[in-house]
């Protein structure tokens, strides 16, 4: 069935390219406004290429798919066109990522809650989320400060019917968003160029530019409830910054470190640019500490019986961690 979409999709989007000399990737996002309308909405197109698109929506929409389909689908299309013109911040989240965070979530929460992706870029990682908890009363909220990319997370949101409010907009400059019960971020990489906006905050460079992923962790604490939880993608070198040791008394103030887990090496072509997964509670009144932090070394995910032991490790870990 993944296969199928993806056919509908990228034909579309192929056709949608020639027709308005625009680039794969904004012809995808027309491709998912149309399909979600079952229409044809740009103006300018042939009578010809017309009728073409709409036989494709029409095909498109007799057949039925999971969330899950439409979301494996739209993420072939999207790196399709990302494999058009290399972008090193336009990378979207592997799927296995998206798996762990869910199984920690499932572990944490029962109930209602709220979560946020302040980068959340195409959808892919929330929305990889979304479909593996059980329950639909989920609060989703998303910005990006790309605006073709927050156009994808639209439409991929739409496309898979899930109601996430989008802002596309610097997620270092004030937020819309109240705090929320988790905040999850694949932490976008590089230096924030704004020194008057990192002036707000307490990580900031001493000189020059500061460090991206530690504003953006000081600005997710600040958008988590007390008590709530934060799981971020980091890179391998978070650590051993000049500025880390800033980094630890800050997170020493506010947040509990519940895990580091590092992913497989063989994921990231560069083994500089390896990265790890990191999970935080902030701090709240009557929360202890875990009694001991998460530390864990990912094995390849293709080495099955290597990753049942760390998953029976982290259950381990859960029942004699959790409050
Ligand atoms: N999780 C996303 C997905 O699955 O597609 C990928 C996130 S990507 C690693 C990092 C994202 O951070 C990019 O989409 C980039 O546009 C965004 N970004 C970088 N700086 C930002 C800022 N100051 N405010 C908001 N978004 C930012």
């Amino acid at each position: 069935m993944v296969e199928t979409l993806f056919r509908y999709l990228d034909d579309s989007a192929t056709l949608l390219q020639k027709e308005l000399d625009c680039s794969y990737l904004e012809a995808l996002v027309e491709t998912g406004d149309n399909a979600f309308q079952n229409e044809v909405q740009q103006n300018g197109v042939s009578e010809v290429t017309k009728k073409r698109l709409e036989k494709i929506y029409e095909e498109m929409n007799r057949l039925s798919y999971t969330r899950e389909d439409i979301r494996k689908a739209f993420q072939l299309a999207c790196l399709k066109g990302m494999r058009e013109k290399l972008h090193p911040n336009r990378q979207m989240t592997p799927d296995t990522i998206g798996i762990l965070f869910s199984f920690f979530l499932e572990k944490l929460l029962n109930g209602p809650f709220s979560i946020f992706d302040p980068a959340i870029g195409t959808g892919n990682l929330l929305t990889t989320i979304l479909n593996r908890l059980p329950n639909d009363s989920v609060k989703a909220f998303g910005a990006d400060a790309d605006d073709l990319l927050i156009k994808l997370a639209y439409v991929n949101a739409n496309l898979q019917e899930h109601p996430i409010q989008l802002y596309n907009q610097d997620s270092l400059k004030p937020l819309f968003v109240d705090p929320v019960d988790v905040v999850v971020c694949d932490l976008p990489a590089g230096y924030y160029t704004d020194d008057e906006q990192a002036k707000e905050y307490e990580l900031r460079a001493r000189e020059g530019h500061s460090y991206a992923p530690f504003l953006f962790i000081e600005q997710s604490i600040r958008y988590t409830k007390p008590g709530g939880y934060l799981l971020f993608v980091i890179p391998n070198s978070l650590f051993e910054m000049e500025d880390s040791m800033r980094l630890h008394e800050f997170l020493k103030k506010t947040a509990y470190i519940q895990a580091v887990i590092q992913l497989p090496l063989s994921m990231f072509k560069n083994k500089n640019l390896a990265k790890s997964l990191f999970f935080l509670q902030k701090k709240k009144e009557g929360i202890r500490p875990p009694r001991q932090v998460l530390l864990a070394n990912l094995p390849s995910f293709d080495e099955k019986n290597a990753m049942e032991r760390i998953f029976s490790d982290m259950e381990r870990w859960f029942s004699e961690n959790k409050q």
